[in-house]
C-alpha cells in the first residue's frame, strides 16, 4: 500500500490533498489529524523518518524487507543447498548478511537459485548504466523477467521486486515515467501475491496521476483492464462491467468498431456482462450479453477470420452464456452444444490436438477472476502481456 490515506484516521487523501509533516512527509487529512498523530508518539520517530528520506521511502524500504522474508521463506525448502547464479554463494554469505536463496520463474533443476538481494542490485546497475547498448526495455524487464528462463517471476518473488523497484524510482518526481513504470511493477507484483485490493489502490493511483498530468488523453492502454481483473478478484463484479464499458468506448473511439483490438474489447465486456448476471443474479444483463456476442461474432468472422482466437473466443462465450442463462430454450442450449463442438473440431484442426483454446495466444479473458458457472474452468492467472501499459508521453528512458 502507498501511503495516500491519512496517518492518524486513515481518510484517502487521493494525490495531493491533505497536509504533510513537514519534516518526514507523513500524510494527514488536516491539523487537527497531525496535532493528534503528533500527540500519539509521531514525535518519537519523525526524525528517524527523516533520515530515512521520508516516510513513502520508509514505509517502500520496510515493506520490501517484509515481503522479501516471506519470499524466501517460502523458497527455503527449494532452494536448500543450492547457490545464486549472480554471486555463487550459498545461503551464507561471506560479506553481507546471510541470505535464504528464492526461484519462482519457470527455471528447473540446479539453474535460476538466486538472492534477492543480487537480482535488485542488477537490475539497479544495469538500469543506471546509460553507456550499455542493451535496449531500454529489456533493462526495465530485469525488475520483473527472469533472464535465465525469460519468463515472469511470480507469486512472493514478484512481489518482493515490485517493492524493491518502487523504493528504486519513488524519489522522482510525480510524472516521471520512470517513477509511473515503477508503479505498475508494483501493482503487477501485488496481483502476483494474490494480494488484489492494494494492486487496485496502486493502479487507481496510476489512473488518477494520469488525468492529473495529462487531463484530455485516454487512459493508458490497458490500465482500465487491469484495473478490471482487480476488482473481479475482488468480487466487486458491477464495477467490473464499469470498467469494461469505459475500455471498450476509448478504444472504439480511437480505432474504429471494427479493429481487432476493439473486438477483443468487445469479448471481454461480453465475458463481464455474463459473470456479472450469474454472480449478481441480475438476469437482465445476460440479455445484454447474448446480443453483444451475437451482433459481434459475424464482425469478428468477417474482419479476423472464422480461425481466428478472438472469433472462436467469442462463438464459445456466445454458447456459454446460453449456458448460463437460465431462461434459455433447449433449442438454444441444443445449438450452443453444437457451436461449442464446431469450436472444439476448429481449434483441433487448426492449432493442433492438444491446443486448448483458453490456453491460445490471444490474451486470456481477464475478467474471469474463478470459476464461471459448471462449463467454465478456472481460468488463468492473468498474462502479464495484457499489463504492458502504452506510454502516454511517448518515449521512455529514451529507449
Ligand atoms: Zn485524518
Ligand atoms: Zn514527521
Ligand atoms: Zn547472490
Ligand atoms: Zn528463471
Amino acid at each position: 500500500m502507498l501511503l495516500t490515506n491519512c496517518a492518524a484516521c486513515a481518510a484517502p487523501l487521493g494525490l495531493s490533498s491533505g497536509k504533510k509533516c513537514g519534516r518526514c512527509s507523513t500524510r494527514y487529512c488536516g491539523p487537527a489529524c497531525q496535532k493528534l498523530h503528533w500527540e500519539g508518539g509521531h514525535d518519537k520517530f519523525c526524525k528517524k523518518l527523516k533520515r530515512g528520506g521520508g516516510a513513502e521511502q520508509c514505509n517502500a524500504n520496510y515493506r520490501y524487507e517484509e515481503v522479501a522474508a516471506i519470499a524466501i521463506e517460502k523458497c527455503a525448502e527449494d532452494t536448500k543447498g543450492q547457490t545464486c547464479y549472480i554471486c555463487t554463494e550459498g545461503a551464507v554469505r561471506r560479506h553481507t548478511a546471510n541470505e535464504g536463496l528464492v526461484r519462482m520463474c519457470a527455471c528447473r533443476g540446479t539453474s535460476g537459485f538466486v538472492h534477492l538481494s543480487c537480482l535488485v542490485q542488477q537490475a539497479q546497475i544495469v538500469n543506471d548504466d546509460e553507456l550499455s547498448n542493451e535496449d531500454a526495455n529489456s533493462k526495465w524487464r530485469r525488475w520483473d523477467v527472469c533472464r535465465l528462463c525469460k519468463t515472469a517471476f511470480h507469486g512472493d518473488v514478484s512481489h518482493a521486486l515490485g517493492w524493491a523497484c518502487w523504493k528504486t524510482y519513488l524519489c522522482r518526481p510525480e510524472t516521471d515515467i520512470v517513477r509511473l513504470d515503477a508503479l505498475k511493477i508494483l501493482a503487477e507484483g501485488m496481483m502476483q501475491s494474490g494480494d488484489y485490493e492494494s494492486a487496485l489502490h496502486v493502479f487507481q493511483n496510476l489512473l488518477a496521476i494520469n488525468k492529473k498530468s495529462f487531463p484530455h488523453a485516454s487512459p493508458p492502454d490497458g490500465l482500465l483492464g487491469v484495473i478490471a481483473t482487480c476488482y473481479a478478484h475482488l468480487g466487486q463484479y458491477d464495477k467490473v462491467v464499469d470498467m469494461r464499458r469505459d475500455a471498450l468506448e476509448i478504444i472504439v473511439d480511437m480505432r474504429g468498431p471494427e479493429d481487432p483490438l476493439s473486438l477483443e474489447s468487445t469479448l471481454d465486456l461480453a465475458c463481464a456482462l455474463g459473470m456479472c448476471a450469474e454472480r449478481t443474479g441480475k438476469p437482465h444483463l445476460f440479455s445484454e450479453a447474448r446480443s453483444l456476442a451475437r451482433e459481434t461474432l459475424p464482425v469478428a468472422e468477417r474482419v479476423l477470420g472464422p480461425h481466428n482466437a478472438t472469433t472462436l473466443r467469442l462463438t464459445e462465450n456466445c454458447a456459454q452464456l446460453v449456458f448460463a442463462d437460465k431462461s434459455s430454450s433447449q433449442d438454444d442450449r441444443r445449438a450452443a452444444i453444437s457451436s461449442m463442438e464446431g469450436v472444439v473440431r476448429t481449434t483441433r484442426r487448426v492449432y493442433g490436438a492438444r491446443t486448448q483454446l483458453r490456453k491460445m495466444p490471444r490474451r486470456p479473458c481477464v475478467n474471469c477472476a474463478g470459476t464461471w458457472g459448471a462449463t467454465r474452468p478456472t481460468s488463468p492467472p492473468p498474462s502479464r502481456g495484457a499489463l504492458v501499459l502504452s506510454r502516454v508521453s511517448g518515449n521512455s528512458r529514451g529507449g
